[in-house]
């Protein structure tokens, strides 16, 4: 029987169960994360569009305030006196412009209100001085397609403004019941109101709010960029084109401005051709769960090294032990069971026999006149034929026997569950073998050649102790050195109790 190694298998299940461990906690923790992350790309997506939509309302109010105006200043006019131009009557104009005046100034993002006749040229202004100017040919050309029917909008860069600063320009017309141009009013939002508008707002620098219209042409934007206002940016990837939008929409792509990935609200101010931007830097709004993840990423880590650690210092130990045990049990020469092993595990199948009433048998062996093996070849030639005599004696022994050194060159082997027929036949095969081996060489190269004497002994009713059994096997050994040498001999009593 050999000293079953248990401790490997307990110690890959525990290996494997805190490798599954950590795996498992591993993977808990990369999906919590994973999810943290969506659910914080959704607050944000949710915020920028709440944002988006609050600007667009805020600012469309101010649209919405001006297109009254241009109707308000329409319901007023009479088309066929009031937009003629040359005007014959200057108290006529003046009274015009009077009117004009008053109605500008109830709101301040109006820069100027003016009113036009079917060639577009203007006959009256509340406060500018281009009496007689004509507007721009494509601005016109739009003015001319179903007078009356709706709200015409235009930017004007510095470049094309009269005024000089960047302006939207808003107009509604009239038309004859031919569906021709009879004039119309228009009215100039200075951009700079909406810019100081925006700034009003307090905004992360890498962050931005923007109002553009539905071309993707920039009007205004927080923080300011003046070089790119009036530029059409182009769509970004994933976004759907202005014109095309309807109420809000998020989405998350580089900016066309400077390239930073941002998260996207956008709101269509009403029926405006307008939209209300606003961006979220990504990286800002990752930034509290990317330091989260570090930390949880970096107490990971410290909490696999350890539990390594502490596996590998257990595992060492357990290692350590285990030779100290081997170290203990074993014989330093044979590498088989020391004497000491032997008799604690002879105690023990010895009751254990007992308990369930099996049979137990032992066999004693010692080298024959082995002082002058040594004599003749030399010490470590004897320890050689020490060696090869384990060896047979381990190559016989079953999976239940234990073979083992009791010192100097005596051997046992422990046959449990083997009765004394049994230990006999097992007795006899080891006794040939030994005969038989020719593997130890003297230095001359001729092989030395030595036998063993055996005693064999199974457990009989008498027996007390293991040691009880081991005397009677003993005496059988001096019965096989009386009898001559390499034989194998038991005593009567257990002659006539086992074979008969
Ligand atoms: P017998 O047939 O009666 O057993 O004769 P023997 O010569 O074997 O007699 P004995 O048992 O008295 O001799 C044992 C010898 O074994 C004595 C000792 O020198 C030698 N011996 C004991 N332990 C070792 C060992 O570890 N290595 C070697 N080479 N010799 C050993
Ligand atoms: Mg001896
Ligand atoms: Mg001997």
């Amino acid at each position: 029987m050999q000293v079953a190694p248990a401790l490997p298998a307990r110690l890959r299940g525990l290996y494997t169960a805190v490798l599954l461990f950590l795996f498992a906690l591993g993977s808990w923790l990369a999906w919590d994360l994973w999810r943290e992350r969506e659910r914080t790309m959704e607050l944000a997506a949710r915020l920028v569009m709440q944002k988006s939509q609050f600007m667009a309302r805020a600012f469309g109010d101010t649209f919405l305030a001006a297109d009254f105006v241009l109707r308000d200043v329409l319901g007023h006019v009479r088309p066929e006196r009031d937009l003629v131009h040359p005007d014959p009557d200057s108290d006529h104009r003046q009274r015009i412009e009077g009117l004009l005046r008053v109605k500008a100034a109830t709101i301040p993002v109006l820069e100027d209100v003016a009113l036009f006749n079917h060639d577009c040229i203007f006959t009256a202004f509340a406060k500018g001085n281009f009496y007689g100017r004509r507007s721009t040919q494509r601005f016109c050309a739009d003015l001319q397609v179903g007078p009356g029917e709706r709200l015409h909008m235009q930017y004007l860069p510095v470049e094309r403004s009269a005024s000089k600063r960047p302006v939207v320009v808003m107009a509604r017309t009239v038309g004859d019941a031919q569906g021709r141009l009879l004039g119309g009013a228009m009215a100039v939002l200075d951009l700079q109101y909406a810019q100081n508008w925006l700034a009003s707002f307090d905004v992360d620098p890498q962050d931005n709010l923007s109002l553009l219209d539905t071309d993707g042409v920039l009007l205004a934007r927080i923080p300011p960029l003046p070089q790119a206002i009036g530029q059409r940016l182009a769509p970004t990837p994933t976004q759907l084109p202005f014109s095309e939008l309807v109420g809000v929409a998020t989405f998350t792509d580089p900016s066309p401005v400077d390239g930073r990935l941002r998260v996207y609200g956008v709101s269509r101010l009403g029926d405006f051709p307008l939209v209300a931007l606003v961006g979220f830097d990504r990286s800002t709004v990752l930034q509290g769960w990317r330091h989260r993840a570090w930390q949880l990423l970096a107490g990971y880590a410290v909490l696999c090294a350890l539990t390594l650690l502490m596996l590998r210092i257990q595992l060492a130990m357990l290692r350590q032990r285990e030779e100290l045990r081997a170290l203990a049990t074993t014989d330093a020469l044979t590498g088989i069971a020391n004497r000491g092993q032997l008799m604690h595990i002879g105690a023990q199948e010895f009751a254990r026999a007992r308990r369930y009433g099996q049979p137990l048998s032992v066999l004693m062996l010692d080298i024959d006149r082995f002082k002058s093996v040594n004599d003749r070849w030399g010490h470590p030639t004897g320890d050689q034929v020490i060696r090869v005599v384990a060896q047979t004696l381990r190559s016989l022994a079953r999976g239940q026997d234990l073979g083992g050194r009791l010192g100097g060159e005596e051997f046992a082997l422990l046959l449990p569950a083997t009765p004394l027929a049994g230990a006999w036949a097992i007795a006899e095969r080891l006794r040939q073998n030994v005969q038989d081996s020719d593997s130890v060489r003297a230095t001359d190269g001729a092989a030395v050649r030595f036998t063993v004497s055996i005693g064999v002994a199974a457990l009989a009713a008498q027996d007390t102790d293991f040691d009880s059994l081991l005397k009677r096997a003993d005496r059988a050994l001096y019965l096989a050195k009386d009898g001559g040498r390499n034989r194998v001999e038991l005593l009567d009593s257990d002659a006539a109790a086992g074979l008969g």
